[in-house]
C-alpha cells in the first residue's frame, strides 16, 4: 500500500464527503457472531464536528469523479478540483485498520457517479460484501444508493449494509430541475420504492424464519439541502419530508444547510452564511411531525411559509393558538399536554402516570423534567405560584426570548440575509 497516495486520496475524498450529513448510525442491531470484528448496536456513539456534523464513522467517497453537474455539489464535473478514486480493496483495508485502532465505529460510503449508476453501485456493494464476508466485519455500514441503480444491486446492498440512503438533495422537483437539470427525480424515487417494499417483505420473513437474512436493518434515509434555492420555503421542505416519511417509510430525513462552495448565479452568494438555525428549526419541526402528532399545516402554511428562526416551532405554534391555553395539567389528554412548550415526550408521559396518584403542582412538574420557565405560560396545576398571567402571545414571546440562552440567536441576522 502506497501510504502517501492513500493519505492524499483520504484527504480529498473525506473532505468531499463532509457535505453529506445523513450518517447517524443508530437503529441497527447487528450482533457480533462467529468471532467476527465489531458490533453495531443501538448506542454506538457519535462525535460531532463544531458545525454539528457526525464524524464517528469513516466517512468517505469512493470517488469524487462524477458525470453529473449538479450546481450545489462540490464534486460536479465542471468544478476544477483535484479528483481521486479509491479501489474497493483500499476502502476495505482502511475500514479494517481504522476500526482495529478504535478510530471509527463503522463506515459511511458514498460516491460520485463515475461511469453510470450500476457500475458505481456495484463497487459500493463490493466494499460492503468484502467487509462482511471476508473480514466478518460486524460494524455499522451505511451505503449511499446511487439513483438509477438496478433492483438487483439494491437487493444485494441491503444484505450487507445496515442502512441505505438515496439522497433527494433538492426537496422539490422544481428545485432539482433548476440546479440539477440532468437528473431525474424518478431515478431517486425508484430505488426508494424498491427498498421500502423489500424492507417490509424481509421484516415479515424474519418474523416467520429466524434465520432469514437481515436486510438493511437500520432502514433507509435521505438528505435534503436547505437554502440552496429561494423557491423552496420551509413549507415545501416539510411537506416533501412528510410525503417521504409516509410513503417510503424512511427512518430519517436529514436537513443539510447549504454550504456555499461554488459561484453560480442560481445559488446563494459565496459569502452567504450556512443556514444553521434554519436547519435546526427544520429538525425540531420534523420531531413535532414524527413524535408529537403535529400536522405539517399546523407548523407551516400559506400564512406562515417559513419557520420562526428566533423561537422553536412548538412555541411558535402555541403563540399562534393561545385560545387553547392554559391547559390543566391534571386533566388534559396526553396529546394536548404534548403541545405545551417546555414539555417533552418523556415528561408528558410521566405527567400522565404521576397524576394518577397525586394532583400535580409546580414542584412535581419540575421534578418530572418540565421546563417550567416556558410551560408556566401555558398550563395550570394544583398550585398558584407562577399561574399564567393574562399575557398576549407577543408578550410571552418577549419574556421567553429575554430569558433564552439560545446559542443560535446571535446568528439570526446572517440567517435572515439568505432571502
Ligand atoms: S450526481 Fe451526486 S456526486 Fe455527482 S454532481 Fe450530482 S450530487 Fe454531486
Amino acid at each position: 500500500m502506497n501510504l502517501e497516495r492513500i493519505t492524499e486520496k483520504l484527504n480529498i475524498l473525506a473532505d468531499a464527503a463532509k457535505y453529506d450529513v445523513s450518517c447517524a448510525s443508530s437503529g441497527s442491531k447487528r450482533k457480533n457472531e462467529n468471532k467476527g470484528l465489531g458490533n453495531a448496536s443501538n448506542g454506538i456513539c457519535h462525535s460531532y464536528t463544531e458545525d454539528g456534523r457526525c464524524v464517528s464513522l469513516l466517512k468517505i467517497l469512493l470517488t469524487n469523479h462524477c458525470i453529473f453537474d449538479c450546481a450545489y455539489c462540490v464534486s460536479r464535473k465542471s468544478n476544477d478540483i483535484k479528483r481521486a478514486a479509491f479501489t474497493v480493496q483500499e476502502v476495505v483495508d482502511l475500514t479494517i485498520n481504522f476500526y482495529r485502532r478504535n478510530y471509527i465505529e463503522g463506515l459511511f460510503l458514498s460516491s460520485g457517479i463515475f461511469k453510470d449508476a450500476d457500475t458505481t453501485m456495484e463497487r459500493l456493494v463490493q466494499v460492503a460484501k468484502k467487509l462482511r464476508t471476508e473480514h466478518k466485519f460486524n460494524g455499522y455500514i451505511h451505503l449511499k444508493s446511487i439513483p438509477g441503480a438496478s433492483d438487483e444491486l439494491m437487493r444485494e446492498a441491503g444484505l450487507y449494509a445496515d442502512r441505505l440512503s438515496v439522497n433527494l438533495e433538492m426537496p422539490t422537483e422544481e428545485g432539482l430541475k433548476l440546479l440539477a437539470p440532468d437528473k431525474d427525480r424518478k431515478d431517486m424515487i425508484q430505488p426508494m420504492d424498491f427498498l421500502r417494499n423489500e424492507i417490509i417483505q424481509r421484516a415479515e420473513e424474519k418474523k416467520l424464519f429466524k434465520k432469514a437474512p437481515m436486510f438493511a436493518p437500520a432502514g433507509q434515509s435521505t438528505q435534503v439541502i436547505v437554502g440552496a434555492t429561494a423557491i423552496e420555503d420551509d413549507r415545501a421542505i416539510l411537506h416533501s419530508a412528510n410525503h417521504f416519511y409516509k410513503n417510503f417509510k424512511l427512518k430519517r430525513v436529514y436537513y443539510s444547510g447549504y454550504v456555499p462552495v461554488l459561484a453560480d448565479n442560481r445559488l446563494p452568494a459565496l459569502n452567504t452564511a450556512v443556514p444553521m438555525v434554519r436547519e435546526n428549526r427544520l429538525y425540531q419541526a420534523d420531531w413535532l411531525m414524527r413524535f408529537y402528532g403535529f400536522r405539517v399545516n399546523e407548523i407551516v402554511n400559506n400564512d406562515q411559509p417559513h419557520l420562526d428562526l428566533d423561537i422553536d416551532p412548538k412555541l411558535s405554534w402555541a403563540l399562534r393558538n393561545m385560545q387553547i391555553f392554559p391547559v390543566d395539567i391534571n386533566k388534559a389528554d396526553l396529546q394536548v399536554i404534548l403541545r405545551v412548550p417546555g414539555i417533552g415526550l418523556l415528561s408528558a408521559q410521566k405527567i400522565v402516570s404521576a397524576r394518577k396518584f397525586n394532583r400535580l403542582n409546580w414542584e412535581h412538574i419540575k421534578k418530572l423534567g418540565v421546563a417550567v420557565n416556558r410551560a408556566r405560560y401555558f398550563i395550570t396545576c394544583n398550585s398558584n405560584a407562577y399561574e399564567r398571567r393574562d399575557l398576549t402571545g407577543t408578550r410571552i414571546k418577549q419574556f421567553i426570548l429575554a430569558e433564552s440562552q439560545s446559542k443560535y440567536l446571535k446568528n439570526k441576522p446572517d440567517q435572515l440575509s439568505l432571502f
